[in-house]
């Protein structure tokens, strides 16, 4: 049985998690649950930007793979990077098991704006749909409501909704029921 687990990496906010799991069930039709164990994201820091490398926790992930897991989500505060960018909203294996979003430029406190948690929830969860869009192989949508349309900024995402586009679903329907 197909099954989305969603793992926590750092202190992540219990109720973030606790949000997106329905919110992932309703969108990929799949049963999604959050593990009680967590990642210590630590070694992933690299000093000299003091940021997260999102490649290095991917592959410290596979461990946690349960063996009914399909699809293992990591969700993390901390700032995230890839060495060609100066930060990335999220990381995934395409067409693989593991994908990690990040919260730290979502906030609106990022930006020195007054906390907005639903806000937070809503670009979370369009980010996770991306990224476990990408777990599922799909690539980047030239749709710009689509979530799996590139955005590397917050406007950008909060253009996006939450639902794959009639493309995107097609590409991706029975991905979780192989
Ligand atoms: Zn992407
Ligand atoms: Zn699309």
């Amino acid at each position: 049985m197909s099954l989305i687990q969603l793992l926590p990496v750092g202190d992540a906010e219990p109720s973030w998690l606790g949000t997106l799991a329905p919110a992932l069930t309703a969108e990929f039709g799949v049963r999604c649950e959050i593990l009680t164990a967590k990642l210590d994201p630590r070694f992933s820091l690299h000093p000299e930007r003091q940021q997260y490398l999102s490649t290095e926790i991917l592959a410290r992930m596979q461990a946690y793979l349960a063996p009914n897991s399909y699809r293992l989500l990591g969700i993390t505060p901390l700032d995230l990077y890839i060495p060609i960018l100066t930060f990335v909203y999220g990381e995934a294996q395409l067409d693989g098991p593991c994908a990690i979003v990040s919260t730290y430029r979502l906030r609106q406190e990022f930006f020195g704006l007054p906390p907005d948690e639903d806000l937070l929830q809503l670009r979370l969860l369009k980010e996770a749909v991306h990224e476990l869009g990408h777990t599922l192989g799909l690539t980047h949508c030239q749709n710009y409501e689509c979530p799996m349309a590139a955005s590397h900024t917050v406007e950008l995402i909060d253009l996006k909704g939450t639902k794959l586009c009639a493309g995107c679903r097609a590409q991706s329907l029975g991905k979780f029921h192989q």
